[in-house]
C-alpha cells in the first residue's frame, strides 16, 4: 500500500475504530472487510450535500448495499427481506425528521 493511501485511511478511519455501524450494529475495522466509509444519507448523486448533517460512517458492505437508495427505500429494501436492520433505520429516519436535517421523505406532504 502506498504511504499516501495508507496515512488517508490512517486518518478517515481514526475516530470509527472499533465503533459499531449505524446500521448493522457490528464494530467497524479499519484494513477489514467491516471498513469504516462515509456513507451520504440521501445520495450525491440525487442532490445531497456534503454538508456534515447528512453524512454518517457505516461499514463498507452496508454502504454497498444501500448504494444509490435513499433511506425511506433503504427502508423498504431491508423490510422486503426481513432485515433486522430495518427497525435501525427506521428510527434513524424518525430523529433525523423530527431534527429537521439531511433528508427528504419522499411521498410525503
Ligand atoms: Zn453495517
Amino acid at each position: 500500500m502506498p504511504d499516501w493511501l495508507d496515512s488517508w485511511m490512517t486518518t478517515r478511519a481514526a475516530e470509527p475504530e472499533g465503533q459499531p455501524c449505524p446500521y448493522c450494529e457490528r464494530s467497524m475495522v479499519p484494513g477489514t472487510s467491516r471498513e469504516p466509509t462515509t456513507e451520504h444519507v440521501y445520495p450525491r448523486v440525487l442532490g445531497g450535500t456534503l454538508s456534515g448533517g447528512n453524512k454518517l460512517i457505516v461499514c463498507l458492505p452496508c454502504n454497498n448495499e444501500k448504494g444509490r437508495m435513499t433511506l425511506p427505500d433503504f427502508l423498504g429494501y431491508l423490510r422486503e427481506r426481513g432485515d433486522p436492520r430495518a427497525k435501525i433505520v427506521n428510527e434513524l429516519i424518525r430523529s433525523r425528521t423530527e431534527a429537521k436535517v439531511g433528508i427528504r421523505i419522499v411521498g410525503q406532504a
